[in-house]
């Protein structure tokens, strides 16, 4: 049996289930709210985010990856008392999200290294996966990185470089934070590629940001998952094109490269809590059950198809190289 970590330890990814592949629990400006905690409630949050958890889990929901790294407010205890009131499985990841510079810490740390494989921060990302977080045992199972508009600054690139040694060395598989409207997970792929990752082992996230069919069929036919990941954030794409984008390819025979999720969050302190109802109301971990399944059905998406994006196709991102 292949086996995944999880927040409460490794499982078989055969009983993985249905498993959204980018949401968060927390997403936290860590400095920000330790100063400034406003009416953060910790126990109160912790119970909500359970809560919202659990009636995921009521929806048919067995499993989530949770992509929040150093840069999104990562806090695993935090997590660890989420996941002990919730029968969910938490999939955590390691990594660093930035759209430019890299944080002060690893500015001078590293600045003299050779390659990727010797950069500290790759050393990192493998004691995540390899010996767990921060004394806790919990093990990251997945990679992290961003590429933005900014498009490859010298400090994604580093990042960038260090994921794809990372996952090199561990089998790990990672998710990109990409940005289609400047097409940088065409980029993310080179580089990536570069390093050695194994490229059907990469999501390229937010890549249903864009109905450009094109570009979405060059990412796939690399071998490339599209995390068709934010439904629910119509502002950026409207809810029609989302759908219709997801039927087309798989009406294309590109079931087996995508994988869907809203990238939506517990809690979230990017915005205030009364906005998002405003800006993003269907941004939330029913949007999928209720709205986006039943219209990918009406769009011709079979059951078949469905089972394919929402079980088996986590279930082989999370079950090791695929290479010998
Ligand atoms: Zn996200």
């Amino acid at each position: 049996m292949v086996q995944v970590e999880t927040v409460r330890g490794p499982v078989d990814t055969g009983s993985l289930g249905t498993t959204l592949m980018h949401e968060h629990v927390f997403v936290l400006n860590e400095e920000i709210r330790l100063n400034y905690p406003g009416d953060w409630d910790e126990e109160a949050r912790v119970a909500d985010a359970a809560a919202k958890l659990n009636a995921l889990r009521q929806r048919g929901c067995e499993t989530i990856a949770d992509p929040t790294v150093i840069g999104l407010g990562r806090d695993i205890r935090r997590i660890q008392r989420v996941a002990a009131g919730t029968g969910i499985n938490i999939i955590v990841a390691t990594g660093l999200y930035t759209y430019d510079d890299v944080p002060f810490y690893f500015r001078y740390r590293g600045a003299q290294r050779q390659s990727a494989s010797s950069d500290p921060m790759t050393a990192m990302f493998i004691a995540d996966i390899t010996e767990g977080i921060s004394g806790t045992g919990v093990k990251a199972a997945f990679l992290k990185c961003a590429i933005e508009e900014q498009g490859l600054t010298p400090g994604v690139e580093r990042v960038l470089r260090a994921v794809g040694s990372a996952h090199a060395a561990t089998g790990a598989p990672i998710t990109v934070h990409t940005h289609p409207g400047s097409e940088s997970g065409l980029t993310a792929m080179r580089v990536l590629a570069a390093e050695g990752a194994d490229l059907t082992k990469v999501v390229m996230g937010h890549s249903g940001d864009t109905a450009d069919l094109d570009y979405l069929a060059r990412l796939a036919d690399a071998g490339c998952l599209l995390g068709m990941d934010r439904f629910g954030l119509d502002l950026i794409l409207p809810f029609e094109q989302r759908v219709s984008t997801v039927a087309e390819l798989a009406g294309r025979g590109y079931a087996d490269r995508m994988v869907l999720s809203h990238d939506a969050a517990c809690y979230i302190d990017w915005f205030r809590q009364d906005q998002i109802a405003g800006f993003a109301p269907s941004w939330h971990f029913g949007h999928l059950f209720d709205d986006v399944l039943p219209a990918l059905r009406e769009r011709g998406v079979s059951e078949s198809q469905l089972q394919t994006m929402l079980v088996a196709n986590p279930r082989r991102y999370f079950s090791g190289p695929t290479r010998a």
